[in-house]
């Protein structure tokens, strides 16, 4: 026997609430900080852009200023200039300097006497290779300019001539997000999130009660089922959720199946212990009168014998045929599938229903093309057609005439017996083939029969997975037919060898 399968349960289960909630709050919580990434960046990159284009347009306008003023002939044009750039560094973000080619300071200069002098930088020597490196050298046109990005800090240089002497114009501000501007981003972004958290758990909410509502009734349901509830009601309205729905419909089957297996089962007790108390209160019957009436009349004692002894092979045979079809279906008896004459195997079992043609008045007309081969297991195969054709026999109309052929139907093997009897009805063609089904008239039969023929029919054709049925037509007759595979037999015939 198959031992049950361990559930690996590796993870504590959750609620399909609790899992869409986890798993879209952490989504949500992702794209949230990607966007806030992402809009930072932006931003960063936006401004130091800015901070360019400023720098630029503030170089240009500088250059032109000093290029006049470098024209003044007065001795205030140095003063000039100084009072030029210091304003022009107060009233924008830009530190704004005049650096000779060595980076030393020239504008502005302040008096020994000046407080602000001591935090002024006087010198910008460390910057000069890489305002070189940016103009592509020492020698540069006059009015070029360039920027540079440094530590988040932009650079602006300008070269331009002073009283003769190559100057750079130099100035640089930083560009890095004010921490007024991350904030009110982060507000900005927690606003967002409240609201999309907010309507987050609103979807959800509706979205898992839609699911897990019906999960939860189904799961009731199953375990009504479980206790042998057969009406419990799986068919539930239409669903958002095709699997659930598809759930609930495969359930419904389930529930059918084992209700209706359940109320065979229970048939098929009530019938096994008819048909057991019919034999077994004849058999006590008859020995009870054999012991007080018979005993001593050898001709009656032997009649009663007799009966004992035909009921007790009644319970027999149905004592095997119930085994046959437990074996059988439960797999336990398992298919010793050989390749075999059919053709011989047929007329042998047909050879066995003779004697009825002798003592009963039964014809059995016979067209079995000889030489069919098939692979099956063969004792089954007989049981098979020896419940058909009893069948044929016990069920045929008054001209006790049936007919079996065996003949080749394109790529298989058409084995079918026909009889000339009141035919099977519609509403029972589908019924004959379970487990004590019979029909209500009380037929006077040749075959002794269980009830139970047509159903180790089905049974062993079902294993074997060959194609079977029954043709009827009321008060015309019935056929019933097996196909089975063809196989090829080579060199079969060794009397031809030599
Ligand atoms: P049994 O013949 O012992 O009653 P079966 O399982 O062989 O049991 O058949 C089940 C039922 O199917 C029969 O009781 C009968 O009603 C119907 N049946 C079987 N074969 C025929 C037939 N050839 N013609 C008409 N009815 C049939």
């Amino acid at each position: 026997m198959q031992k049950p399968k361990k559930i690996k349960r590796n993870t504590v289960p959750m609620s399909v609430n609790s899992i869409l909630m986890f798993s879209f709050s952490a989504l949500l919580f992702l794209v949230i900080i990607i966007m806030g990434i992402v809009q930072g960046l932006i931003m960063q990159s936006s401004l130091t852009e800015q901070t360019y284009g400023k720098q630029i347009g503030q170089s240009r306008e500088i250059y032109v200023s000093l290029n006049e003023m470098s024209n003044d002939p007065t001795a205030l044009r140095n003063l000039k200039i100084n009072n030029y750039i210091l304003r022009q560094s107060r009233e924008s973000q830009n530190a704004v300097y005049i650096i000779d080619g060595e980076g030393k300071v020239l504008y502005p200069y302040f008096e020994e006497a000046d407080e602000t002098s001591s935090t002024e930088q006087t010198d910008f020597s460390g910057e000069m290779e890489d305002i070189h490196g940016a103009f592509g050298g020492a020698d540069s046109a006059a009015g070029k300019i360039v920027s540079y990005q440094k530590d988040k800090v932009c650079y602006t240089a300008t070269s331009m001539t002073l009283a003769g002497e190559r100057v750079y114009l130099f100035m640089f501000a930083s560009s890095r997000l004010s921490s007024k501007t991350i904030l009110s981003m982060v507000v900005r972004l927690g606003i967002v999130s409240i609201g999309v958290f907010l309507a987050e758990f609103l979807v959800i909410g509706i979205v898992s009660s839609k699911i897990s509502d019906p999960l939860a009734k189904i799961s009731k349901n199953a375990r009504l089922l479980g206790t042998g509830n057969f009406n419990v009601d799986f068919e539930t309205e239409e669903g958002i959720c095709k699997e659930i729905n598809e759930l609930s419909k495969s359930l419904a089957e389930t529930r059918d199946e084992i209700s209706k297996s359940d109320k065979m089962q229970k048939e098929l007790i009530a019938n096994v212990s008819h048909d057991f108390k019919t034999p077994l209160t004849m058999i006590k019957a008859y020995a009870s009168m054999i012991q007080e009436i018979s005993g001593d009349n050898p001709e009656k004692r032997n009649k009663h014998c007799q009966v004992i002894i035909d009921e007790a092979e009644r319970l027999a045979s149905l004592v095997n045929d119930l085994l046959d079809i437990s074996k059988i279906s439960s797999g336990m008896a398992a298919l010793k599938t050989a390749v075999f004459n059919l053709s011989d195997y047929t007329v042998e079992i047909v050879d066995r229903f003779r004697y009825l043609e002798e003592t009963q008045g039964y014809k059995i007309y016979t067209d079995i093309t000889p030489d069919l081969y098939t692979e099956a297991d063969k004792d089954k195969i007989g049981q098979v057609l020896y419940n058909l054709i009893g069948n044929a026999v016990n069920y045929t109309g008054e001209d006790k005439s049936i007919r079996i052929r065996l003949m080749r139907d394109r790529d298989r093997i058409l084995f079918d017996v026909s009889d000339t009897g009141a035919g099977i009805g519609k509403e029972e063609i589908n019924t004959i083939w379970d487990r004590y089904y019979r029909s209500a008239d009380t037929h006077k039969r040749p075959v002794k029969g269980t009830g139970l023929g047509l159903s180790i029919v089905k049974t062993i054709l079902t294993r074997h997975q060959f194609d079977f049925g029954v043709v009827s037509e009321l008060g015309k007759g019935s056929r019933f037919y097996v196909k089975f595979p063809e196989r090829t037999v080579w060199n079969l015939n060794t009397d031809d060898e030599d």
